[in-house]
């Protein structure tokens, strides 16, 4: 059993339907075997457990660990591609980067820069666009095991429109899906996610596969883009003959509450109403949407519509793994729009934390900090004379405090990460 003390700030209630920041300033939580058994004001928890060990966490914040719901492993390499659109930006970047990942020793070495990057931000769960090699998937799954996150991820499936080295067929993507779901899935803390790239690269016969794999993986999540681009939509529409893009993948029976779809900048209403009745999920990957040109997202119409948002770093298009770096993009865009949503800190943190959990169905274990959760946890301690150091000791409130660790956070002010209770990651833990 261990104690930590510091200022814990969290939310367990929706801030998108009336829920409100919770903090704890010279609070406790107490965690045994992973799990968060008790939580209150230090004086209390202390009298009530006077011998347990103290991890003191005083300086800074601790925040739930950050849930980063769509990103992808073979681009660490490739971020910072600037001043291109998303399919020019595909083939000039990101694929002939995917095609180098058929080499399993380079796929070695991007995992592990990969689930570093993850960490370094403070970012304890990912959903997490594989590879289109079976091997490189393979060697992501063993790096992830090893390194405790929690982890969903599958191989990266197309049939079509690709470099010819990244393409598959629906026999041999259905077979080598069905292979690494069968030796990953479940173990420690990974899942399998089924992967088509996305409607622009699957023919039907490859969605009806995925479909298959999805129905005989029990608990697998659903994963691809969305909306993202007005040339890709018209692509996909071109060549798919669907009702829509959402469409064409709804048509095979991929759409559903274990569904996480990147993007969506460009749905119509139709959309949005399918997306909400099937209960999945979007993941807004704003520095991404800014980077690449694809537009200012409609968080406005997905909240009225009841669509459920989550964040994604979507890392090489993305600027970086930080989801502290993700909310203030998501502030940014919405305040660039006339109709925008005014994100406050509890939205922004909501967004980075209990959100993607509940996208990953992994609302019951993590997410916020409350007791009966797993202790999945950041501590937040910029260096003093920072200026965040400066804005936190005169911020008035949790509130402020939140905010200006989205405004002016990065991941150097991470001093630790913790998943189930178990450190993963510390700089100089006292
Ligand atoms: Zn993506």
């Amino acid at each position: 059993m261990t104690i930590y003390r510091g200022t814990f700030v969290d939310t367990p209630a929706d801030p998108f339907a009336g829920g409100e920041l919770r903090s704890e300033a010279d609070g406790a939580v107490v965690v045994t075997d992973g799990v968060i058994v008790a939580r209150g004001p230090w004086e209390s928890v202390r009298s009530a457990h006077p011998e347990e060990s103290v991890v003191d966490l005083r300086e800074g914040l601790v925040l739930p660990g950050f849930v980063d719901t769509h990103v992808h492993f073979p681009q660490v390499r490739v971020i910072g591609g600037l001043g291109l659109p998303l399919l020019d930006w595909l083939d000039r970047y990101a694929l002939p980067e995917e095609a180098r990942l058929a080499d399993t020793g380079k796929a070695d070495e991007v995992a592990r820069e990969f689930l570093t990057g993850l960490v370094a931000s403070g970012t304890t769960s990912a959903l997490v666009f594989g590879a289109h090699f079976a091997d490189a998937v393979d060697v992501l799954c063993r790096r992830a095991a090893d390194s405790g996150l929690r982890i969903s991820t599958g191989l990266v499936v197309s049939d079509r429109g690709l470099r010819p080295e990244l393409l598959t067929t629906p026999e041999r993507g259905y077979a080598e899906s069905m292979a690494l779901a069968g030796r990953w899935h479940g173990v420690g803390r990974l899942r399998y996610a089924v992967t088509p790239r996305f409607a622009l690269s699957a023919t039907g016969a490859l969605m009806d596969s995925c479909a298959q794999v999805l129905r005989e993986v029990p608990g697998a999540l659903f994963t691809s883009h969305v909306n993202e681009n007005p040339a890709e939509i018209e692509q996909v529409a071109r060549l798919t003959g669907a009702a829509s893009y959402t469409d064409a993948y709804d048509r095979h029976g991929l759409i559903g509450p274990a569904s996480v779809l990147a993007h969506n900048v460009h749905p119509t209403d139709a959309e949005l109403a399918v997306l909400a009745a099937r209960g999945a999920c979007v993941a807004h990957c704003p520095t991404s949407n800014a980077a690449l040109g694809s537009g200012l997202f409609p968080m406005r119409r997905h909240v009225e519509a009841d669509v459920r948002i989550s964040l994604g770093c979507d890392v090489g298009a993305g600027t970086g793994f930080s989801l502290v770096k993700e909310g203030l993009q998501a502030y940014f865009g919405q305040r660039l729009q006339p109709d925008g949503l005014l994100l406050t800190p509890a939205h922004l943190l909501y967004l980075a934390t209990s959100a993607g959990a509940h996208a990953l169905g992994l609302q019951a274990q993590v997410g916020d900090l409350s007791v009966g959760k797993r202790f999945d946890a950041v501590w937040l301690r910029p260096l003093p004379g920072d200026p965040l150091a400066v804005g936190l000791s005169h911020a008035a409130d949790p509130g402020e405090a939140l905010a200006k660790v989205f405004t002016l956070g990065t991941p150097a002010d991470i001093a630790a990460v913790w998943v189930d209770g178990d450190l993963v990651r510390s700089t100089d833990l006292p």
